[in-house]
């Protein structure tokens, strides 16, 4: 199947690691021009000078953006229209989660959540919305988590702001048909540095990571048996951001292994 993005340029938030950087990879090989922000430059500038190294330095932007800065994401939406004339696609990827139950969420940490995953999709999407219309086939996908649909106890409020998130995608599908496709995929557990971070944090240093992902997945009943990858995830979104998808918006993809448990 082609996916229809040769030569389009494609943006992606959060592009420096797992999720983002697979996607941004795949996009790459799929022949899109491709734009990646993160926060943390080093990490950024390696992964754009290796992109830069097999795709073609003509193909590659990358720029340091903190997306809940508004000033530094209308900057990358004016740089990026510089480099390649605008965008067809927008993946809104960068964020992380939180673990903390209700009891142990201070008033600022719900602030803080909210903001990150309200802002995380509102700075971007008003910022590239123009250039996305005019592309004639523009497309917004966020990366968001089946907590939306299925919240768990110990990420209370990832998974309440999670829920809020998908609602406003679902208006925005609406609001901004036919111009702009708005999609997201709900994910479960993907390999990604956020789980390298808390396999480096085990209690059993001698667990090997092999055995840690292995008791993980063991515990959260996922029925594949294991986490996903950031590759699998990243089909998914470039699927969904590419004019393959023509007619599907409003949509929520789960991701997850088979772990949810509703129908
Ligand atoms: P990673 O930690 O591997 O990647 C996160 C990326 O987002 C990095 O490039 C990071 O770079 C960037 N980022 C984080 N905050 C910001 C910010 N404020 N502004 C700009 N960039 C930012 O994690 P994943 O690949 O797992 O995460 C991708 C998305 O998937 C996230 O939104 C996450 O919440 C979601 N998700 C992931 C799940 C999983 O199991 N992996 C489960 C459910 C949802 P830097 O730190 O340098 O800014």
């Amino acid at each position: 199947m082609d996916l229809g993005l040769k030569d389009k340029p494609v943006v992606v938030t959060g592009g420096s690691s797992g999720i983002g950087l697979a996607t941004a990879r795949l996009l790459l090989e799929e022949g899109a021009q491709v734009a990646i922000c993160a926060r943390g430059a080093e990490r950024l500038d390696k992964v754009a000078a290796d992109f830069a190294d097999t795709f073609g330095v003509d193909r590659v932007f990358a720029q340091a953006v903190d997306v809940l800065q508004e000033e530094q994401v209308n900057g990358f939406a004016r740089a990026v229209e510089d480099r390649f004339g605008g965008a067809v696609a927008l993946i809104n990827n960068a964020g992380q989660g939180r673990v903390s139950t209700f009891a142990e969420t201070t008033d600022e940490a719900w602030r803080e959540e909210l903001e990150l995953k309200y802002f995380s999709q509102i700075r971007p999407i008003r910022a590239f919305q123009n250039m996305l219309a005019a592309s004639g086939s523009g497309a917004i996908v966020a990366t968001n988590s089946l907590l939306a649909l299925q919240p768990e106890p110990h990420m209370v409020c990832t998974s309440s702001a999670r829920a809020g998130i998908q609602n406003l995608l679902k208006s925005l599908a609406r609001e901004l048909a036919p111009a702009i496709r708005v999609n997201s995929i709900l994910v479960g557990l993907i390999d990604s540095n956020q789980w390298q971070r808390r396999f480096e944090a085990r209690d059993d240093k001698n667990q090997t990571r092999e055995a840690w992902y292995a008791d993980l997945a063991k515990n959260k009943n996922i029925p594949m048996g294991r986490l996903g990858k950031p590759e699998e995830a990243a089909r998914l979104l470039a699927f969904l951001a590419s004019p393959a998808a023509s007619f599907i918006t409003g949509a929520q993809v789960e991701i997850s292994g088979g772990i949810s448990r509703f129908i």
